[in-house]
C-alpha cells in the first residue's frame, strides 16, 4: 500500500480536485483506492456526491480516538475500487486534541496498518492550514503531492510546508518524498510557462512533469459529485489526470518491490 498525502498551506490550489481526479484515474489503472478527507470543509465527500453531514462516520473519529479504524463508504460516485472516508465540522476539534494524546503524531500512521493489503494507494486530502492534521498525514505519508499555482507568490508561500517536511523527515519519516504538481496551468498566461520551467530547474527533480491545466469541465463535474473521468473522459484536464496517474505508477510499482523483498 502506497500513501500520498495531497498538501499545501493554501486553500484553492486543487487540492480535493486532485485527490478525486488521480483517485479515479488510479481505479482506471485497475487500483485499489482509498481517498480519506481530513478538512473539516467535507470538500472531498461533496465533490464524490457524499453530503458529509449525512455520513454516519468520519475521519474525525479516528482522530479524536473515539475509533481506532477508518470506515469508509465503498464504490463512491458508482466507481468500483474508489472508497471514501469523509471528513465532518468535529476535524476542527483535533488540532487541540492531538498535542494531548501520547504518540499522537502517530495515529494516522497507526489507524492506515488495516488497510495493509485492501488498497494499492491511500491518498489524503489535507487541510489548508499548517497544523497537526499536516503533520500526521505526513508522518502517514510514503510521498506529498503539493499542488500550487505556477506563479511566484504561490510557490513562495510553500516555504513553511518545506520546513514542515523536512522536520517530519528528521524526526520521524526518512523515506517521506515530495513532488510539486502545477495546477490551473494556464498556457495563456506567458508568466505560467517560464515560471513552471524555471522553478522545475530550481526544484530540481522534484517537480512533476504533468501540469494540469485549467479546465471549466473540472468545476461541472464537482458540481455533479463525479470526477471528471466519468463526466467528460476526453476533456483537456481529465487527460492530464490521466497522464499523472501513469506517472505516479511507478513510484507505486517502486514501494511493492520493496514490501516484497522484506
Ligand atoms: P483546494 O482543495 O486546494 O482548496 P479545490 O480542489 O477545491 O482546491 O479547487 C479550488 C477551485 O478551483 C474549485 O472550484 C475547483 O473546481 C477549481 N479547479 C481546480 N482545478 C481546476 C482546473 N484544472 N480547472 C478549472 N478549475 C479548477
Ligand atoms: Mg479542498
Amino acid at each position: 500500500m502506497y500513501v500520498i498525502a495531497v498538501a499545501n498551506e493554501k486553500g484553492g490550489v486543487a487540492k480535493t480536485t486532485t485527490v478525486v481526479n488521480l483517485g479515479a484515474a488510479l481505479v482506471a489503472q485497475n487500483l485499489k483506492v482509498l481517498v480519506i478527507d481530513l478538512d473539516a470543509q467535507g470538500s472531498l465527500g461533496l465533490s464524490l456526491g457524499i453530503e458529509p453531514a449525512k455520513a454516519p462516520f468520519s475521519s474525525s473519529d479516528v482522530l479524536l480516538k473515539n475509533s481506532p479504524n477508518f470506515q469508509c463508504i465503498g464504490n463512491v460516485a458508482g466507481i468500483k475500487g474508489l472508497d471514501l472516508v469523509p471528513a465532518s465540522r468535529d476535524m476542527l476539534l483535533v488540532e487541540k486534541f492531538i498535542p494531548m494524546q501520547p504518540d499522537g503524531e502517530f495515529i494516522i500512521c497507526n489507524a492506515l496498518m488495516q488497510y495493509h493489503t485492501d488498497y494499492d494507494i491511500v491518498l489524503m486530502d489535507c487541510p489548508p492550514s499548517p497544523g497537526m492534521i499536516n503533520q500526521n498525514a505526513l508522518i502517514a505519508a510514503d510521498l506529498v503531492i503539493i499542488p500550487t499555482l505556477p506563479e511566484f507568490l504561490s510557490v513562495s508561500c510553500l516555504r513553511n510546508l518545506m520546513v514542515v517536511i523536512r522536520q517530519v523527515k528528521i524526526q520521524y519519516n526518512p523515506y517521506l518524498q515530495y513532488r510539486l504538481l502545477f495546477t490551473l496551468y494556464d498556457r495563456r498566461n506567458r508568466i505560467h510557462p517560464m515560471f513552471s520551467e524555471q522553478a522545475s530547474n530550481a526544484f530540481k527533480g522534484s517537480v512533476l512533469e504533468t501540469k494540469i491545466e485549467i479546465d471549466t469541465k473540472i468545476r461541472e463535474s464537482s458540481v455533479r459529485g463525479l470526477p471528471v473521468l466519468k463526466t467528460s473522459p476526453n476533456t483537456r484536464a481529465s487527460l492530464q489526470y490521466q497522464n499523472l496517474a501513469q506517472e505516479i505508477l511507478p513510484y507505486v510499482e517502486i514501494q511493492k518491490g520493496h514490501t516484497q523483498s522484506h
